[in-house]
């Protein structure tokens, strides 16, 4: 296993009549686990993964004159390369602006679920941010549908600016805090040319 010979029983040091003192198949095995996940380790602390929320440093933001695409990798003022990710969502595009949050859908590695939904911001505070959503519910018994309204703390991040009156898109992560397990994805202007003119069409209706 790993390449690394096994030492024998007759090499111990010390021990008693009911064997060595120490397993040494035991320490061997640690040893090559360790070897095993130094790689991958490295590269954890290296890209930040191991640091708790609010320890990281500094929060970069870089402005692009173009959007980027997904996949494309763009280099910050400290050096920092980070590649744009691809969020899952077909119709919606990456901000124009770049971060070095690990916290960010597109910059970071944090994941989102599939449900998208449509919010309007009310207030912004920090990091976070008070949305409202609203969607009509129907009810079978009065055959009609009613409204419903839910007040959510959703996590922004630094590459997209947020301000009250706002409406973005939001998805479900990861719990980020006590009430915050929804992050933003995107803004109203953020969506490909057919999603923005199935947007028109439904205004018009
Ligand atoms: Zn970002």
């Amino acid at each position: 296993m790993y390449g690394i010979p096994a030492v024998r029983p007759s090499t111990f040091i010390g021990g008693d009549r009911h064997g060595p003192l120490w397993d040494c198949r035991g320490i061997n095995a640690l040893v090559a686990m360790l070897i095993s996940l130094w790689v991958p380790l490295k590269e954890i602390v290296l890209k930040g993964g191991l640091f708790v929320r609010g320890l990281m440093v500094e929060v970069i933001v870089k402005e692009l004159p173009e959007r980027p695409r997904p996949g494309e990798k763009v280099q910050l003022p400290n050096g920092e390369t980070i590649r744009v990710r691809h969020v899952g969502i077909p119709w919606l595009l990456p901000p124009k602006k770049v971060c070095n949050d690990p916290e960010c859908p597109w910059h970071g590695h944090l994941s989102v679920r599939d449900q998208v939904f449509t919010v309007v911001v009310e207030r912004v505070h920090g990091r976070t941010a008070t949305v409202i959503h609203e969607w009509l519910h129907y009810d079978p018994k009065y055959k009609r549908y009613e409204r419903r309204r839910k007040k959510m703390h959703v996590r922004v991040p630094p590459c997209i600016d947020v301000k009250p009156g706002d409406i973005v898109y939001i998805s479900e992560t990861r719990p980020l805090g006590k009430t915050v397990r929804h992050v933003v994805i995107g803004k109203r202007e953020d969506v490909t040319e057919v999603k923005s003119q199935v947007l028109r069409l439904e205004q018009q209706q």
